[in-house]
């Protein structure tokens, strides 16, 4: 028997790769979590089968049409309320009946809805590592303000978390963190780590999205192709752990066994090994503070393993530099950054502009737009939106070109 009341979890993403290995820890630990919402942005004949599977009261359909067809249906246990558009994500957020909000919303669109989680003050475990990139300094803030727990799903994120735990945190609000000198981020190289320059200019979406060892998203398997997911992650990390640009590295690690490694001022170093499967981080989020019996099996230490560890080839892979400029820059770099890379990879994933491309729009529109720190929210998605204008306009470049 569970000695503390059940945790109560919303997701938001659910029908997605992240939605999937969190069903499988919310089924895995039964006794310490019960789903109470779950939203995506169109496939709810999913979210149908998840609601009826864990029996969610509360299910939120992003897209209009989706969400009518859903109502329509009749295919939702009895007594679920549906909710539809942002304002539903926002509001399954903010559910009396919740304790924990799990956002794993590909893109920046769960902004909105974190920001609302938090100011319910409920703990949140956050996937979407675009949201800090966009809007770190608020959703922090935020965090701050309503006293609420922020917990890291990103895999490494989550290992520096924990590597973290038991150590003071920066207490004037100052950037830097008392008695670290630098985190290093681990990137398992993604789906070209091996292959030659000159083969980069005709890799296709379908070479891009067979990544070597993690089972994720297009989106996001695109970002480890091209190493823009290290470059949003080095951002995601100043963030959470109050660090300088210069405090956040990453070292290329083929197998994925080590997550991050902390060095801190005396020279020692910590890290964090698991198996690379989402599961691991996603029940350390959840189940913060407690631990429990892993969801998938851990290191076998009766098997050879191997662990190496190489510098990154920021030459073959430019959104690692770009992103360590934006970082540099400062002020609404990395919101221009995030929004022009969102923009190429769709642009490639759609058969429209050619893998090189995506660094070279991201480059141009960094370079278009002058940066100035925008002083709120406002002003970030104001940015934001300028920056998807820019890069859209150079996608129509690239395709007229070609
Ligand atoms: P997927 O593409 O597999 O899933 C995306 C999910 O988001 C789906 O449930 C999708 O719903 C939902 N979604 C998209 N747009 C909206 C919207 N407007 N409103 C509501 N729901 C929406 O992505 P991943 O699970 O791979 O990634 C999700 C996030 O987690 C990303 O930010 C990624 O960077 C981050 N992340 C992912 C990791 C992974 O291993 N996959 C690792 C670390 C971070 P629908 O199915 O209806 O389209
Ligand atoms: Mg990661």
């Amino acid at each position: 028997m569970s000695l503390s009341p059940k945790k109560r979890v919303v997701l938001l993403g659910a029908t997605g790769s992240i939605g999937e290995s969190t069903l499988r820890v919310i089924a895995a630990h039964s006794d310490r979590l019960e789903l109470v919402g779950v939203a995506a942005r169109s496939n709810w004949r999913k979210l149908a089968t998840v609601a009826a599977d864990f029996k969610v009261p509360h299910v939120a359909v992003f897209d209009d049409a989706a969400c009518r067809e859903a109502r329509d249906s009749g295919a939702f246990p009895s007594g679920t309320r549906l909710y539809g558009g942002l304002a539903g994500l926002v509001e399954l957020a903010q559910l009396p009946a919740a304790d924990i909000v799990l956002v794993a919303v590909v893109g920046t669109t769960g902004l909105e809805p974190a920001l609302a989680a938090l100011a319910a003050g409920k703990d949140l475990a956050l996937a979407s590592k675009e949201i800090l990139v966009l809007a770190g300094k608020f959703v922090m803030a935020a965090a701050r303000r309503h006293g609420a727990k922020l917990l890291p799903v990103d895999s490494e994120h989550n290992a520096v978390f924990q590597c973290l735990e038991g150590h003071p945190a920066p207490g004037s609000g100052e950037p830097g963190r008392t008695g670290v000198r630098r985190i290093v981020l681990t990137a398992s190289g993604g789906a070209f780590r091996d292959w030659p320059a000159e083969h980069l200019a005709h890799a296709t979406p379908a070479d891009a999205l067979k990544h070597p060892n993690w089972a994720m998203g297009p989106k996001i398997t695109v970002d480890s192709a091209t190493l823009a997911n290290k470059g949003l992650e080095l951002m995601e990390a100043q963030w959470l752990f109050g660090l300088r640009p210069e405090q956040c590295q990453a070292v290329l690690h083929p197998q994925s066994i080590v997550h991050c490694l902390v060095e801190f001022t005396d020279g020692a170093m910590l890290a964090q090994l698991c198996p690379p499967s989402m599961t691991f981080p996603i029940q350390h989020a959840l189940l913060h503070p407690h631990r429990a019996p892993g969801t998938d099996r851990p290191i076998d230490l009766t098997q050879l393993l191997t662990l190496e560890f190489r510098p990154v080839d920021e030459g073959r892979f430019p959104m690692l530099r770009l992103a360590r400029e934006a970082m540099v820059a400062g002020g609404g770099a990395p919101a221009i950054y995030n929004a022009a890379n969102e923009l190429a990879v769709a642009a490639f994933l759609e058969g429209q502009i050619p893998f090189l491309a995506i660094s070279r729009i991201v480059e141009q529109t960094l370079s278009c737009l002058v940066n100035v720190e925008p002083p709120d929210l406002p002003a970030v998605l104001a940015l934001d939106a300028e920056a998807r204008r820019i890069a859209a306009l150079q996608v129509a470049a690239v395709k007229a070109k070609a």
